[in-house]
């Protein structure tokens, strides 16, 4: 799996979950959706702030379609509250709310012009004729699909399908614009386009988006935070690069992007850092972030493959955070190459390194002896 990187969010961006005194648009309350005895969302609590782009992200079965259609109205919560501007959504239908749903690309209707598509929702409402064309005929211009407004679905590509099914949810002006995989249909390359697409247009319009995924690339690239859902709970809330730097448990870290796991004990905690015995290394680890545990408790250090570097020759200071293994098998793929060291143990870890010395050193190559080392910030330490 490739790395993900996280969002760079513009330091002059707003914050608003930062601040203690901002209300926020949506707030999600002690809210829980049982099927039987299945808890499709169990017990969650969220605040989502206005202009966000927020991602809900997990494995398939965690429950985000379900929250996400209980946000719409088309779901019913078995017991909690859910706010939309301070006015109780929990009893009101789809249609009053002001949330509107995008649905996967091959939603649109196939009979229908492009331009007749945009204009469904709002001619459903009954709005007037003339304000009807002038809302969708901005919204065509705004989402450039003026020039195929007679054109049926089945004549225009897949990205420009996405971008009508775009312009029917936004024609109608919601205040929150919840997307369930929207760009489920279209292949890799048109995805990653659209994905920056999506962030353009949600910073434009400034409108709220709540967006469902599976794809934890995805959310890293589009959201302003993530929650990260298992088995109906939110297991951690936070921007792209908490979520990726400072993970809160193993699941977490495993679920964004690549990360080695080393298992140890704690072996003494001190005001400035930590250090574990770990067998499973053959180390002992040391790292400069405290976590509130026990000596002698069972904790992981995660650390992400691109912290550790790779040598031929064993480095000067062997004191701690620092394995030698077995080069066991090597990923190249062009600007980066993945290196699987075995150490003794048995356990592998992975180190991703820039290929830019391949001219001048002789390359690291398989069954070759290696050394690992990393940093004292480079690891996070979990308890679970
Ligand atoms: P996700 O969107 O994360 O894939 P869902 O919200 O669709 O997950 O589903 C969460 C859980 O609730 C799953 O175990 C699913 O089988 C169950 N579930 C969802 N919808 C229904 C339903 N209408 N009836 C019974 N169980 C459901």
């Amino acid at each position: 799996m490739a790395t993900a990187r996280p969002r760079s969010i513009p330091e002059a961006r707003i914050e608003p979950w930062r601040d203690p005194h901002a209300s926020p648009l949506i707030r999600i309350a002690n809210l829980i959706k049982q099927y039987g005895d299945v808890y499709a969302v169990d017990n969650i609590s969220l605040d989502i702030f206005r202009g966000e782009f927020f991602a809900l992200l997990g494995p398939s079965g965690c429950g985000k379609s379900t929250l996400l259609r209980m946000l719409a109205g088309f779901e019913t919560p078995t017991s909690g509250r859910l706010e939309l501007d301070g006015a109780d959504l929990t009893a009101m239908p789809p249609w009053r709310r002001a949330v509107n749903m995008m649905f996967q690309s091959y939603a649109v209707f196939p009979h229908m012009t492009v331009e007749q598509n945009i204009a469904f929702g709002l001619k459903r409402e009954g709005l007037p004729a003339a304000e009807i064309r002038e809302r969708v005929g901005q919204a065509m211009e705004f989402l450039q699909l003026q020039p195929m407004a007679r054109r049926r679905p089945d004549q225009i590509s897949g990205g420009q399908r996405q971008r009508v099914a775009l312009a029917r949810a936004l024609v109608k002006r919601p205040k929150v614009l919840l997307l369930d995989e929207p760009l489920g249909a279209l292949d890799k390359k048109l995805r990653e386009k659209a994905q920056f697409e999506l962030v353009n247009i949600q910073e434009t319009l400034g409108v709220t988006f709540v967006i469902v995924t599976h794809d934890q690339e995805e959310a890293m690239t589009v959201a302003s935070r993530i929650a990260i859902m298992n088995e109906g709970r939110i297991v951690q809330v936070g921007t792209p690069a908490e979520i990726y730097e400072l993970p809160g448990s193993r699941f977490v870290a495993d679920f964004i992007g690549d990360v080695n796991m080393i298992e140890g004990r704690v072996d003494e905690i001190g005001e400035r850092g930590m250090t574990i015995d770990s067998p499973q290394a053959g180390c002992t680890l040391r790292t400069d972030r405290t976590a509130a545990a026990a000596t002698g408790q069972t904790v992981w250090a995660a650390i992400r493959p691109e912290k550790l570097r790779i040598d031929k020759e064993p480095p000067a200071d062997r004191s701690a955070n620092c394995v030698s293994g077995t080069v066991w098998d090597i990923a190249y793929l062009g600007d980066v190459s993945v290196y699987h060291i075995r150490l003794e143990s048995g356990h592998v870890l992975r180190a991703t390194a820039a290929n830019r010395r391949r001219l001048v050193e002789r390359p690291i190559s398989w069954e070759e002896q290696v050394w690992l080392s990393w940093d004292a910030d480079a690891a996070v330490v979990l308890k679970s």
